[in-house]
């Protein structure tokens, strides 16, 4: 967002913001589902109906990038700013997922290949350094809207960049409390055995879940 945005100026911080957000959503969508309408504990909701087809499916149309390029793309043939940035944004946001997810890699050149990179960190998982990247990624958003708030004129702005860092910061304190005492085990996801592979995990390990 600080760095689309030093680009665009102030004008497109709303299709930036709305771009960094829009991959997340089917997950935001379903752990509502899943804790406010299944009510499955959030272990459960993270180690099993995480990798079921479906949500794995809709979290895949989320962090696609040629999906994302697309949507760039249409806005440059239309001439339509808006989707130009929200799609670049999304983008953004998949290529800094790539080197943080472990076992939970997404499907970022979904449609075109199922391919998954497992990276050796992860931005939670404590048995790949989850801890550390945890903190890093927040220290850097919070470095990234230090520089957003100066040059923001807007309380409206100011007051997602509040938000933002708050459920960071939150986000941070749930998956510690979640994912203590976490060992080999008694988190180990499904078909964890295949992590070193990097094609095609999670769709085998969502497959033999459901
Ligand atoms: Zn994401």
């Amino acid at each position: 967002m600080a760095a689309l945005g030093a680009i665009t100026g102030p004008d497109l911080w709303l299709p930036i913001l709305g771009g960094a957000l829009l991959p997340d959503i089917p997950i935001f969508i379903f752990y509502a589902w899943t804790k406010g309408v299944e009510k499955i504990p959030d272990r459960t909701i993270w180690q099993e109906a995480y990798y079921r087809p479906f949500w794995q499916a809709a979290v895949a149309v989320g962090h696609s990038i040629p999906l994302a390029g697309a949507i760039a793309i249409t806005g440059q043939i239309i001439g339509e700013p808006v989707l130009i940035w929200l799609g670049i944004s999304a983008i953004l946001h998949s290529l800094e997922d790539l080197p943080v997810h472990n076992h939970d890699a997404h499907r970022h050149f979904f449609p075109i290949s199922n391919y998954r990179f497992i990276s050796p960190f992860s931005y939670w998982d404590p048995r790949h350094y989850g801890r550390w990247v945890s903190l890093a990624e927040w220290g850097l958003v919070l470095i990234a809207s230090a520089v957003l708030w100066s040059n923001m004129s807007s309380w409206a702005g100011r007051l997602v960049l509040i938000l933002i860092n708050s459920s960071y910061g939150f986000a941070i304190f749930y998956s510690r409390n979640l994912w203590r005492n976490c060992t080999e085990s008694n988190c180990s996801q499904p078909q964890s055995s295949e992590s070193n592979s990097s094609v095609e995990v999670g769709k085998s390990k969502a497959s033999s879940k459901v």
